[in-house]
């Protein structure tokens, strides 16, 4: 437990526990995700107990999961979709920067220059 203070504008959910983040101490961001410092700590855990495991560990069972928390994470997975696409945005506008063509981003998406070009240009 950390945050009470004022109610922040936007509530984020960790993907994997369903805390909102008023109630960890942090909250990182990934393309799509969401983890708590909580969840971290879990993983780093894992990480330890099962140093050699070549296969995903996972920390989220749903069905072990309350109602409220199945619910929570189900609306932080509804705005998924665009943080993924403001991280490939946010990419793209690295690699324009370098000067890498759109021929060459959309080669790496598997479309045409075209695609790359009308979806992040
Ligand atoms: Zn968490």
């Amino acid at each position: 437990m950390a945050r009470t203070a004022e109610a922040p504008a936007r509530m984020f959910h960790c993907s994997f526990c369903a805390k909102p983040q008023t109630q960890v101490a942090k909250m990182v961001s990934g393309p799509g995700v969401l983890i708590c410092n909580e969840c971290v700590k879990l993983c780093d855990s894992i990480m330890a107990q099962y140093p050699d495991q070549l296969e995903p560990a996972s920390i989220n069972v749903p069905e072990q999961l309350s109602t409220d928390q199945l619910l929570a994470i189900l609306k932080g997975y509804d705005t998924a979709g665009e943080r993924v696409d403001q991280a490939m945005r946010d990419i793209t506008d690295i690699l324009r920067e370098r000067d890498v063509s759109w021929a060459a981003i959309g080669d790496t998406l598997g479309v045409s220059r075209q695609a790359a070009w009308k979806r992040f240009g």
